[in-house]
C-alpha cells in the first residue's frame, strides 16, 4: 500500500515508522515520514559481492554472482522502482535477481517485494509463517501489531526453508537463521563475501523491537504465546553468530550511516568491520524487552 492517500495508509505510514524503533521526531504527517524513510540513496559496494541498493531509510542488499544474484527485503512498495534502479546503477540488471528473500512481512520490509518480483521474475523465499502471509497477503495472525499494519500484497511462487537451510544462487550461498519475536516470522541471513582472499561473515539482521499493536503484551498473548521465548532465541543467535559485518533492516540500528561517513574519510580499519556489532545488537534488543516487559508488568 502507498503512502498516498486511501484510509489505513496514515497507520501503516505511521508503523512504518515506528516498527523497528526508528524516531525521525518529525511532526510532520505519517506519510511525510514515508517519504523520509523512502528517501534516494545511491548505491554502493559494502564488501566484496555484497551491495546496498536500499532507500536511505530502509536496507536493501545485493549480493551478485554471474549465475545470478541475491535480493534480500524490498522496502516500502514505492521503494520498488528506486531498488530496481539503484541495481542499474551499479551495473546489473534487475532480471538476473534470481532470489528474493526477507527480514520480516511488514509493509516496510516486504512491500515492495510483490514489484520487484514482477520486475526481475525472481523467486521468493521464506519462513513458514512468512510465507503464508506473502503468499495471501494482508497481515499475519500472531503478528504483535496485528490489527494496525498496512496489509502487503499477494506474492506468488514462494517456497519456504528451515531454519539453517542454505539457499544457493550461483556461486552465492545464503543461510536463514529464524530470529522471531517482532514477526513469528522473523528471519536474519548469514553469508560470506569475499575480496581476493580476505573473506568476512555477513549478517542481515532482522528487527528486535517488541513494540505491538495496543492491547497486546508479549508476556500473555494468546496469538504469539511464545513471543518472550522467541526473542530469548533470536538474541542468543545475534550474541554466538559469526560477525565481521552487520547490517540492520533499519540501517541506522547497526550505526551504518556513521560508519559509511567514517569510511567515506579514509579511517582505518574499515568502520563496516565490527565483530562485536552483533553482540551488541543483542543487547540492546534484551534492553528493550526488559523494558517493555518491565512496562507490561506495571499494567
Ligand atoms: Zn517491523
Amino acid at each position: 500500500m502507498s503512502c498516498r492517500g486511501i484510509k489505513h495508509g496514515v497507520i501503516a505510514c505511521l508503523l512504518a515508522v515506528i516498527c523497528c524503533g526508528v524516531a525521525l521526531g518529525q511532526k510532520a504527517t505519517p506519510c511525510a515520514n514515508c517519504i523520509t524513510l523512502n528517501k534516494a540513496q545511491p548505491p554502493f559496494r559494502i564488501f566484496g559481492s555484497t551491495y546496498y541498493v536500499g532507500t536511505h531509510g530502509l536496507s536493501s542488499i545485493l549480493i551478485t554472482s554471474p549465475a545470478g544474484h541475491v535480493l534480500i527485503d524490498g522496502d516500502l512498495p514505492e521503494s520498488a522502482g528506486l531498488i530496481a534502479g539503484n541495481i542499474r546503477l551499479l551495473g546489473f540488471r534487475i532480471e538476473d535477481v534470481k532470489l528474493i528473500v526477507n527480514s520480516h512481512v511488514h509493509s516496510d520490509h516486504a512491500g515492495g517485494i510483490a514489484d520487484l518480483q514482477r520486475r526481475s521474475g525472481a523467486r521468493v523465499a521464506a519462513s513458514e509463517w512468512s510465507a503464508e502471509v506473502l503468499r495471501k497477503g494482508g497481515v499475519g495472525k500472531g503478528d504483535p501489531q496485528y490489527g494496525t499494519l498496512s496489509p502487503l500484497a499477494a506474492v506468488k511462487n514462494v517456497s519456504t526453508f528451515r531454519d539453517g537451510e542454505s539457499l544457493k544462487v550461483g556461486e552465492i550461498t545464503i543461510t536463514p537463521h529464524l530470529t522471531p519475536g517482532h514477526t513469528p516470522g522473523g528471519t536474519s541471513w548469514t553469508w560470506k563475501t569475499c575480496e581476493g582472499s580476505v573473506c568476512y561473515d555477513m549478517v542481515y539482521a532482522d528487527s528486535l523491537n517488541p513494540i505491538s499493536a495496543p492491547g497486546f503484551r508479549f508476556t500473555k498473548s494468546r496469538e504469539y504465546p511464545q513471543a518472550v521465548e522467541d526473542f530469548e532465541k533470536s538474541f542468543t543467535f545475534f550474541e554466538t553468530v559469526p560477525c565481521d559485518v552487520l547490517i540492520t533492516a533499519h540501517p541506522e540500528v547497526s550505526g551504518f550511516w556513521d560508519r559509511l561517513a567514517l569510511r567515506e574519510r579514509g579511517v582505518k580499519p574499515d568502520p563496516f568491520i565490527d565483530s562485536g556489532a552483533c553482540r551488541k545488537l543483542a543487547e540492546s534488543g534484551r534492553e528493550k524487552l526488559r523494558q517493555r516487559l518491565a512496562d507490561e508488568g506495571k499494567r
